[in-house]
């Protein structure tokens, strides 16, 4: 059993080291400054705490190494690259990604979760009674 406790995983200015100089494996208990607040259902749990949950970082994708993300993903609460965002954006009427100006909290987050949602509910019930209104002619 090798107990690798790494104490010092922040340089003095509080930036998380480069991520090939720190082992995978790494569980860091100290969730800096740039991480801000992290959502309890966010998805995917990246090894990488930073990974999709800093502003302006790097973007949650897993196969993406993309920066810049400045784009919460209102279901999955990680942050995403313009190229992603757009990318899930496309297929969905409601946009599931918004662009933000810095890491949200997790009440503003649920709210922008909340928001999507009803906007989401709100367009299903205008499809439906758009559709359904022909099976109602019991002539
Ligand atoms: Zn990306």
């Amino acid at each position: 059993m090798i107990d690798m406790t790494r104490q010092n995983a922040l340089t003095p200015n509080g930036h998380v080291r480069a991520r090939h100089a720190k082992p995978a494996t790494t569980r860091s208990t100290s969730t800096s400054a740039e991480v801000g607040e992290a959502h309890a259902n966010r998805y995917p749990k990246h090894e990488d705490p930073t990974k999709g949950q800093v502003y302006n970082g790097v973007c949650n994708t897993t196969a993406c190494v993309g920066r810049r993300a400045v784009w919460l993903n209102r279901g999955t609460f990680g942050l995403y690259c313009t190229t992603c965002a757009r990318g899930q954006n496309r297929y969905n009427e409601v946009p599931i990604c918004i662009p933000v100006d810095r890491k949200p909290t997790i009440a503003e987050m649920d709210a922008h979760h909340h928001a999507m949602m009803a906007d989401m509910s709100a367009l299903r019930k205008a499809r439906h009674e758009q559709t359904t209104e022909p099976y109602f002619s019991n002539s």
